[in-house]
């Protein structure tokens, strides 16, 4: 099964680089799996990544072989940690997400297919160096129950019941966030309100992969 899971990581970070979401070394993805969890390698490009180098991690913070896990293992570990329902964290640099960032804005509930994210707008974690554990608990405190933030400048985190759900909220959101760029040359655009918010979010409770009650087929 980790050989599995590595292969699968692997897959993951090539089609983050193949749809635009990252590139070289940028960005990280980790999966939960017995005694801890496997993490992409630090700073190795993701045409050199290979399933070998993908590192397994204790919830302690350690690990053995060649290759130094992600310079952001303690935000994985600590979502991991902390939200049992989070599987897989995915984190990148994507364009428009991280444009948005850098301005320290949450995307708001303009469109709403923000839900996605679990919460009627993505937040906006502060400011700290890449690799810290400020950096990670500003993340914790801003991420709460949601499934992704973005880091102000810096990039965004998405996370979910498995790696799928994880790749596919950060693909949302930074086409939402491409969207809401658009917009903002025209002014702050309108917002859906919260009790519709609130209707689309118990709706995505069932919809679609979220319908199934088991987990993704790797992680049995
Ligand atoms: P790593 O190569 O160490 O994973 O770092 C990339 C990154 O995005 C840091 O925030
Ligand atoms: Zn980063």
């Amino acid at each position: 099964m980790p050989q599995a899971v590595r292969q699968t990581i692997v897959e993951a970070a090539r089609h983050l680089v193949r749809a635009g979401l990252n590139q070289g070394s940028s960005g990280n993805i980790s999966v939960r799996c017995d005694g801890g969890f496997l993490i992409t390698p630090s700073g190795v490009d993701t045409a050199e990544l290979t399933p070998d180098l993908v590192v397994m991690m204790t919830m302690e913070g350690t690990w053995s072989g060649r290759w130094r896990p992600s310079s952001e293992w303690r935000f994985h570990r600590d979502i991991f940690q902390h939200r049992p329902d989070v599987q897989a964290v995915v984190h990148c640099h994507s364009t428009a997400a991280t444009a948005l960032a850098v301005l320290g804005r949450p995307l708001p509930c303009f469109h709403y297919m923000v839900a996605i994210a679990g919460d009627s707008e993505v937040r906006c974690a502060p400011y700290a160096t890449f690799g810290t554990q400020d950096l990670s608990d500003h993340i914790l405190a801003t991420l709460g129950n949601a499934n992704a933030c973005l880091l102000e400048h810096h990039g965004q985190i998405a996370c979910g019941a498995d790696l799928n759900r994880a790749m596919a909220v950060a693909v949302e959101v930074e086409h939402l966030s491409d969207i809401y760029l658009r917009l903002l040359p025209l002014g702050e655009p309108p917002r859906l309100s919260q009790e519709e918010m609130k209707k689309v979010l118990e709706k995505f409770k069932s919809y679609g992969a979220n319908a199934q009650t088991g987990a993704d087929d790797l992680l049995k």
